[in-house]
């Protein structure tokens, strides 16, 4: 058994409504089992910003699948819920988004596939909820999952959200050590 974090994020519709049954769907799933759900947050959009304001949070789940399966399930319930992808601009509008933020401690680097995910440390509202669910929790190479760590890196001119997740920041941005420096900052 793995425990995995799903990020969970929504802003067309019934957006609290969509996200408690992908919670629902993904539970149901054989191999899949919900240990815990986050407050969710409304969230400015980041990378597309001409779109409705986003419903965000996590799950914490225990499951007997491999995380190429586990993205799959993840893909086939945001399917049964109306996603179309392919459509739109990349972090464009979305009736629901379920993301593998991470799969135990394991670091999975496949085509299709990456764990932890590729953009996390760039993103505060999936960093928050994951820090909710467990405030001790840390990536696989030991960084501490700090949603302070984002705002931290930005106002040292290291992250930006608004370019995030392309080119060079496609990777793990600075988390944890060395962020207290935006202790004081409010999260959600
Ligand atoms: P997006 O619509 O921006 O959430 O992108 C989803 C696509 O990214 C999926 O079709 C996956 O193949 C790919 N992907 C790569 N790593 C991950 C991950 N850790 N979680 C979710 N999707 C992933």
């Amino acid at each position: 058994m793995t425990l995995a974090y799903v990020g969970l994020g929504a802003n067309l519709g019934d957006r609290e409504g969509t996200i408690r049954r992908a919670v629902e769907l993904l539970g149901a799933e054989p191999g899949i089992e919900i240990v815990a759900v986050s407050a969710l947050r409304e969230t400015d959009p980041v990378g597309y910003a001409d779109q409705p304001r986003f419903l965000n949070g996590a799950t914490a789940v225990e499951t007997e699948l491999p995380p190429r399966e586990l993205l799959d399930r993840l893909l086939a319930v945001e399917r049964e819920l109306g996603r179309v992808r392919g459509d739109g601009p990349r972090d464009g509008p979305r009736a629901i988004d379920l993301d593998l933020l991470l799969f135990g401690d394991e670091v999975v680097d496949l085509p299709g596939l990456t764990v932890p995910h590729p953009r996390l440390a760039w993103r505060r509202f999936a960093l928050e909820p994951l820090y909710e669910l467990d405030p001790g929790l840390r990536l696989p190479d030991g960084r501490a999952v700090e949603p302070w760590g984002v705002l931290a890196a930005q106002a040292q001119g290291e992250g930006r959200m608004t370019g995030e997740g392309r080119g060079q920041n496609d990777k793990l941005g600075p988390l944890g050590e060395g962020f207290m420096a935006g202790h004081g900052l409010q999260c959600g």
